[in-house]
């Protein structure tokens, strides 16, 4: 899944974990991203397309998720903080289990039809290499556009929730100080 997807998320959680800022909640759900990039740079894993076992397989997304939480629950002396953190984290895998392998479908000016990349093998490892890998595919199977449609409707519900609980804590304050 893309960011949008996964910020959605993080908006979405703001109302569970009111002592983390939200640029924090939005960064743990795409740290996987972020050390698949990491881990590409120093040569640990392939380029994107190929199974990615240090940074989105099932057993080391669970050792993330389980270190975002111990460093939140410390950074904000937060045992709730770091309970969410965690979930964040390992939200993306669940996310990215549904939605990979992820195609680039491209639209025929000829057929006036979405052309579907070639089917890829699903790239989400159990463990590390060699492993058995997993994914329902549903971005093999739908359009880029409805893919993108799809992710901001999430973000729009993630941004909804977000405000909602912004606002209700501003009238909360307001109503103590009084
Ligand atoms: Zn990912």
């Amino acid at each position: 899944m893309g960011p949008l997807g996964h910020f959605a998320v993080g908006l979405a959680a703001k109302p569970a974990a009111p002592k983390v800022p939200v640029g924090v909640l939005l960064l743990a759900t795409v740290a996987l991203d972020i050390l698949a990039i990491a881990f590409s740079l120093a040569g640990i894993e392939g380029p994107a397309g190929t199974p990615l076992p240090w940074s989105h397989g099932l057993f080391m997304s669970l050792i993330w998720s389980v270190v975002a939480a111990f460093l939140t629950a410390n950074l904000y002396q937060s045992r709730r903080a770091g309970v969410v953190a965690g979930l964040l984290v390992f939200s993306h895998w669940v996310l990215d289990f549904f939605t990979h392998p992820i195609p680039f479908s491209t639209f025929s000016w000829r057929s006036w039809q979405w052309v579907y990349g070639h089917p890829l093998p699903s790239d989400l490892p159990l463990f590390f290499r060699g492993s058995a890998t997993v994914g329902l595919g549903l971005y093999n199977s739908i359009s880029a556009v409805k893919a993108t449609a799809l992710e901001i409707a999430m973000f729009i519900v993630g941004a909804v929730v977000y405000a909602t609980s912004i606002f209700m804590e501003r009238k909360h304050r307001r109503s103590q100080s009084t």
